[in-house]
Order: C-alpha cells, then structure tokens, then sequence
C-alpha cells in the first residue's frame, strides 16, 4: 500500500514556472496548497540518475529533505524507438543552453533520416518525497509517431512533431485541455492521486 499524502502543503520541486503552474492546477481540487522550489530558493540537485524515476526521485527528495514538509517532482521526456529511446532523460539538454526545440526537433529529425519506424512515446516520472526518505514513484506514458515538419504553436518541446496514437493533429495543434487529459503527465498523475491522495 502506498503512503498517503494527508498533509495540507507541498513542494513542487522544480523550478521550472509552467511545470510548477501545471502541478498547482492538477492538485487544486485536493486542497493541497503548493509552493515551489524556486520561491523556497531551495537549490537545485544535480540530476544524474539514468532513469526518468531515478531523477525525480533525487528531486524530490533534496527538496522534501532540505524543507522539512513533502515534495512532488516530474522528470520526462521524449523517447524514439528508432533512436534507442533518445533523447529520453536528456530531452531538455538536446535543446542546447539556449532551450532552443527547433534545434532539439531538427536533431531528433536528423537523427532519424529517412528510418521508416516513427513510433515514439513521451513519458513522465513522477515522485512524491516525505523528509524521512520515504517515496512513492509513478510513470506515465503516451505513445503516437513522429512527423516533420513541426506543425503547431500551442505546446512545448518537443509537442510540434508528435502525433499522439487515433489523431492527426501534432500535439501542439491539440488544445491544452484536451492535451492534458491524455498526455504522459496525465497518465502519471492519475496514478498519483489514486494511490497517495484520498479522492472522496
Ligand atoms: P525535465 O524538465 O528535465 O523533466 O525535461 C523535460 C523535457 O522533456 C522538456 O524540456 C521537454 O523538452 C520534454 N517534454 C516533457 N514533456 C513534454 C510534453 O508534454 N511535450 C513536449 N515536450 C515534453
């Protein structure tokens, strides 16, 4: 049985404005008051764990030990079978310093070349962290193919080349809402909630 959440607040440890706007959101209807690495100033952990749990687990935890209240981290990523999983764990580090996607997504376009296998998947590990050590650890995932050019403006990363499985549209031509009811990211929490979260 996985340890419930039954305080009243919660680190989200990262300090990344939209992924910690996101998590604020998800956690709302709980009556979970969020606050976040960044506004703690708590510091940043190196993440050099070769999993997406591995590396959120190792956020989570710096930031639940060094506050002394619980803290929920994601790691995720873009994972492409024709490349062995690239760039999984280092999805945001394939943008380069500047955090440039083109340059991410012309990479992985490259990379691929003419490679009649598009599948790919993004996953999203997601670890809730007590100050005593204990942690509980979810993985999400949604799976579609790739397609080049990028198509779309509405998401993030590397959302304008991937067409999730019984749609057209890339993910970053899908409405948000829609986007979150079926990302990885949905699918981890869901997982969250039902084993960490009382939902009456
Ligand atoms: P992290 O902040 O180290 O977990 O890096 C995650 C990276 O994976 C992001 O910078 C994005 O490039 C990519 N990624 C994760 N989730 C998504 C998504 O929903 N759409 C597009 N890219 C994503």
């Amino acid at each position: 049985m996985a340890r419930k959440f039954d305080g009243n607040k919660l680190i989200i440890a990262s300090h990344n404005k939209g992924k910690v706007r996101e998590i604020g959101e998800l956690l709302a209807p709980f009556g979970v008051e969020t606050i976040s690495a960044g506004e703690l100033d708590l510091p940043e952990p190196v993440e050099d764990g070769l999993t997406f749990i591995a590396n959120a687990e190792i956020k989570a935890l710096a930031a639940a030990t060094a506050a002394g209240i619980p803290a929920l981290a994601d790691d995720s990523g873009l994972e492409v079978a024709a490349l062995g999983g690239e760039p999984g764990i280092y999805s945001a580090r394939w943008a380069g310093p500047s955090k440039d996607f083109n340059v991410a997504m012309a990479a992985v376009n490259e990379k691929m070349g003419d490679t009649k296998d598009r599948t790919a998947n993004f996953t999203c590990a997601l670890t809730l962290a007590w100050p005593d050590g204990h942690m509980e650890s979810f993985e999400g995932k949604v799976f579609g193919e790739l397609t080049w050019p990028m198509r779309g403006d509405k998401g993030f990363g590397y959302d304008p080349i991937f067409v999730p499985n019984g749609r057209t549209e890339t993910f970053a031509e899908i409405e948000p809402t829609e986007k979150h009811a079926m990302s990885h990211r949905a699918d981890a929490f869901k997982q969250l909630i039902n084993a960490c979260f009382d939902t009456k």
